[in-house]
């Protein structure tokens, strides 16, 4: 992406041997003509992989390959939530949640992830590794175990999502605990993987992030190709936001968008090196140490951060940080409605709300939301937020558990009305 170095498509390399820079995958859209229209025409389709919210747009996400190659579960087709009341919350007109927590496994990473296992067996090599916080190890253990490979994950030691680390032990996965934080893991991952020989699908690998592309491709052609105003999401290793500007600008270059969103990614106070980056004029990434609830984006040294840059002048973007406590009381909203996400996702409507209160979103726009997790991922920050265990948060949308004796008289005494309608 630095200095147009070219690379073959079937070469195992994560990043320029000339510059040391970030690889983007490169296709040739003019020998592949696409229209809407192709889209739309293949929308519920019972044939694969079309099917598949991903390779439904297969021409922009990996065009020429076989289709037996591809290995899908189908992911993607994720519902786009319309809120009114939510958007009321946040001071906008207009907006939607769109829920990639209702991926196959829970989490946007299976767009990724049916790219990289792709390409995996592309390649023909069978062993496969990420490091993660927990959805890209939960992701990779089932696209794995669904192709036949070995994969391998290096979980941090510690603040693993229950949810999580329950799937990638439960799908096969060779799991591997390591007393390290996830960016020291993900530097141990890239020395084993060259030493050993195995494929690593973290975001720093260029055919997880076309994957991820089609977040945008199926927003708006959910949207019937009208441009929102925002995108706003959350962003740990900034290879969703990376993926997002790609996909912007190749739906822009193509025509098949007339004009291009802003993007605003949003992290948490604790974990906020792009933000700071942001404020000094995006002068370059100086890594922090990571704290915050939401471990999904708990990481220090984003990877991506180069991609990020690119796709936030691409797009006019902008950072913003939002605080533990603002995260798990946007999540308990987003909660409540019946949607529900795991904490980072809140970050998407946190960070909405503060954007509008500074007067940089503004009130009569459209804002799409991306929610990145399931309710389910980490049922523990939900329930300690909601009985208040946990420190330094307050709740302010709590829903105490009741209890009662089992007679008909503590039960009547505790229904004698009924609660109401949920504030927001
Ligand atoms: C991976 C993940 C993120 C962060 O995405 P990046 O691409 O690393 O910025 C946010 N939320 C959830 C639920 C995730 O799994
Ligand atoms: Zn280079």
């Amino acid at each position: 992406m630095d200095c147009g170095q070219q690379y073959p498509i079937d070469r195992i390399i994560y990043v320029c041997e000339s510059c040391g820079g970030l690889l983007d995958v490169c296709h040739d859209f003019e020998a592949v003509p696409v229209s809407r229209e192709t889209f739309d025409a293949r929308l519920g389709s019972w044939e694969k992989p079309y099917t598949s919210g991903v390779w439904r747009y297969k021409e922009l996400v990996y065009p020429g390959i076989p289709d037996e190659k591809i290995i899908s579960r189908p992911e993607g087709n994720t519902p786009l939530y319309h809120v009114p009341a939510l958007a009321g919350w946040a001071g906008v007109q207009t907006l939607y949640l769109k829920h990639e927590g209702e991926n196959p496994t829970g989490s946007f990473k299976d767009r990724g992830m049916t790219g990289g296992l792709t390409q995996a067996n592309i390649l023909g090599v069978r062993r496969v590794a990420c490091a993660s916080t927990g959805n890209t190890s939960a992701s990779l253990a089932a696209y794995a175990a669904l192709g036949g490979f070995e994969g391998i994950v290096f979980f941090q030691n510690k603040q693993v999502a229950l949810g999580k680390l329950a799937q990638a032990v439960a799908y096969g996965a060779t799991c591997i605990q390591v007393n390290a934080d996830f960016d020291r893991n993900m530097e141990l991952v890239r020395e084993a993987a060259d030493r050993l020989g195995i494929y690593v699908l973290n975001s720093i690998n260029p055919f997880r992030l076309e994957g991820q592309k089609t977040i945008i491709f199926e927003t708006l052609q959910q949207l019937r190709w009208q441009v929102p105003d925002w995108i706003v999401c959350p962003g740990g290793n900034l290879g969703n936001s990376s993926a997002f500007g790609k996909a912007l600008r190749e739906l822009y270059d193509l025509g098949l968008i007339a004009r291009l969103p802003r993007l605003a990614i949003i992290q948490a106070e604790g974990a906020n090196p792009l933000y700071k980056s942001f404020r000094r004029g995006l002068n370059g990434l100086e890594p922090v140490h990571a704290e915050t609830i939401a471990t999904a984006i708990k990481i220090g040294s984003p990877v991506n951060y180069a991609k990020a840059v690119r796709a936030l002048r691409w797009t006019d973007g902008v950072v913003e940080q939002v605080s533990d406590q603002e995260i798990m009381d946007a999540k308990a909203l987003i909660d409540r409605r019946g949607i529900g996400c795991e904490p980072a996702s809140a970050c998407s409507l946190a960070g909405t709300a503060k954007l509008v209160r500074q007067g940089i979103i503004r009130p009569h726009e459209t804002v799409v939301g991306i929610l990145t997790g399931h309710i389910l991922k980490d049922p523990e920050a939900t329930i300690h937020y909601h009985s208040r265990q946990l420190d330094g948060i307050e709740a302010h949308y709590p829903n105490a558990l009741l209890s009662a004796e089992p007679s008909i008289e503590a039960i009547s005494h505790l229904l004698q009305a009924p609660r109401g309608e949920p504030s927001s």
